[in-house]
Order: C-alpha cells, then sequence, then structure tokens
C-alpha cells in the first residue's frame, strides 16, 4: 500500500484507509512501495507465510469475522515463535470477496488484535478481490541462534507448552453444528507462544516446533529432521479437561511447542513466568529416523494432519 497522502481515489484504496484507520500506531511505516525490516546487527532475518482460506482452513459461522483475522495472524506468528524469533514485522494479503466486504473492519481488528499481543508492528499488505475470503500472513523475526526442528540428540527431554487436545474436539463440534463448544476457545483464539520460545531458548532447548499437525504428527517432522526416533509418554500428555490422551496426541492447529533440551529445563519456573504448564512427555532416541513410538496409548490410527490426505 502507498501512503495515506499518496493513496488515489476508489474502492480499494477506501478500503485500505480504513484498515489503516482502524489500525492505527498498530500499522507502521506504511507509505513506500516495500517495507524495510531491522534487524539487530548479528542476528538473522527469519520469515514465514501461512495461508488461512475460508473453506479449507475455517468457515463462515463457524469463527467470527474478528477471530477469522486473529487466528490467520496468531496461527502464522506460532511459526516465529518455533524458531524462537522476535516478531519484527507482518504482511497481510487479504482476498475479499465482496459477500464479506462488510466485515473487513472485523477482520482487521482480529488482525490487530494478534498483532498487538505479539508486540509486531503491521508493515504493509494487499487487498483484491475474489471468490473465496482468504488471509495471506507474512511474518519476519529476528534471533541470534534459531531453534531449529534438526537440534534434538538422543538423550534430550521432550516437553510441551499449555495443554493440548481442546483444538479437536472443537472442530468436531463446529463440524456437527455446534459452535459454542467448551473447547472452542482453543480454536479461535491460540496464543503464539513467542515470549514462551525465546525463554526456552535461553534455557538450552535444542529443537522446538510449534504444534500445528498434531503432537505425534509433529515429534514426527523433528525426529525426522533430528535423524532420531521419540518416545511419548502417554500418561504425561497434559491433556485438555474432557479430551482422550488419542485425542490429543492427534489434535492439529494447537500452536503450542514442542521443544527438546539435553538438560531438565525447571518447568515451575516456566509456569510462574508464563502462568502456563510446561510439561516432560518423552525422550530423543537413538533408532529409525522419524520414528515416534507412544507408551500406553494405542495410537496405531493416529495420524497427524496432513492438509493434501483428506
Ligand atoms: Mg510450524
Amino acid at each position: 500500500v502507498t501512503a495515506e497522502t499518496q493513496l488515489g481515489p476508489g474502492a480499494e484504496f477506501d478500503a485500505i484507509r480504513a484498515l489503516l484507520e482502524r489500525w492505527g500506531p498498530l500499522a507502521v511505516g506504511i507509505g513506500d512501495d516495500a517495507a524495510t525490516l531491522a534487524v539487530p546487527r548479528g542476528e538473522q532475518l527469519v520469515a514465514s507465510v501461512d495461508a488461512a482460506v475460508e473453506g479449507r482452513h475455517f468457515r463462515r459461522g463457524w469463527l467470527s469475522p474478528r477471530e477469522i483475522g486473529y487466528r490467520a495472524t496468531a496461527a502464522a506468528l506460532s511459526d516465529l515463535a518455533a524458531m524462537a524469533a522476535s516478531p519484527v514485522g507482518i504482511l497481510v494479503s487479504l482476498v475479499v470477496p465482496d459477500s464479506w466486504r462488510g466485515e473487513l473492519l472485523e477482520i482487521a481488528d482480529g488482525i490487530g488484535e494478534a498483532a498487538r499481543i505479539s508486540s509486531v508492528p503491521i508493515r504493509g499488505g494487499n487487498m483484491a478481490g475474489g471468490e473465496a475470503l482468504s488471509l495471506t500472513t507474512s511474518v519476519f523475526g529476528s534471533v541470534f541462534t534459531p531453534l531449529l526442528r534438526s537440534g534434538a540428540k538422543p538423550g534430550d527431554r521432550v516437553y510441551v507448552t499449555g495443554s493440548v487436545g481442546g483444538s479437536i474436539h472443537a472442530l468436531r463440534a463446529m463440524e456437527q453444528g455446534e459452535a459454542a463448544s467448551r473447547w472452542r476457545e482453543r480454536f479461535a483464539h491460540p496464543i503464539p507462544r513467542l515470549r514462551e520460545a525465546r525463554w526456552l531458548a535461553e534455557q538450552g532447548a535444542t529443537a522446538a516446533i510449534d504444534v500445528s499437525d498434531g503432537l505425534i504428527g509433529d515429534a514426527r517432522h523433528l525426529a525426522a529432521a533430528s535423524g532420531a526416533c521419540i518416545t511419548l509418554d502417554a500418561a504425561n500428555i497434559p491433556c485438555v479437561d474432557g479430551v482422550e490422551v488419542t485425542d490429543a496426541l492427534a489434535s492439529g492447529e494447537e500452536y503450542e511447542l514442542l521443544v527438546t533440551s539435553a538438560s531438565p529445563i525447571d518447568a515451575d519456573a516456566f509456569a510462574s513466568r508464563f502462568a502456563l504448564p510446561l510439561t516432560e512427555i518423552g525422550r530423543v532416541e537413538r533408532g529409525t529416523s522419524g520414528d515416534v513410538r507412544v507408551i500406553g496409548a494405542r495410537v496405531a490410527n493416529v495420524a497427524g494432519h496432513d492438509h493434501f490426505s483428506r
């Protein structure tokens, strides 16, 4: 987008002006053809992009327009958390069908909320018409030493932040037409664990991934990248109230962090700092690369979420 003073007449520019007005100080440095992002000397730029598409990732009626904007942005920021990066900016690309035009400012409010709680400015974007509502969010962060999926070693402990399983139940309820389930908030309002990730990296975490495909699916990704296998203990999985462990292991789009560490991490210190549990749930072991075993639960049919498998 171009500067307010340079925005020409027309519906598209009116809509962009309205968005910028809505975001106020959350939108920073908008007014050139591209955004400039400053990264502290010696740190690396970390970038990720994520799409949320109506009919694919959410349905109208499941979420309010504000929640749609919030969730798309929070999910994108969660990938920066997985790298233990500090966010420096986001770019928002919206495809807005005519039937959604009336909800645009509420969507913007949700995007703004996610940006605000993550202390990251909106640095630019794009808007176009189209058939389905879609929000493509590019996120940029900086980090001195990124946490990678590939850093886990046999013997490392495996931890997860928060509790898991709410998202799969919320999704099931929504698919059955029950929008207001007790787990709804877990699906509609995930919190990117940005500060938590940086703290965990400082404590010596060796690898991390955010839980988007399910605990088992993401443990497989991490194990494969690290050339190791992972054993999880079902009895230790922190399940959301009312959720079976098999569901908690399979539940995607949780946006909690799965991290490994060679030395024990002080879970009490984590809990008092972030008001969130940190739970040791397993070990990295020598074995077939990418294997995940679960002790104490029948998970033969548990598969991680795969965007192309259904
Ligand atoms: Mg991820």
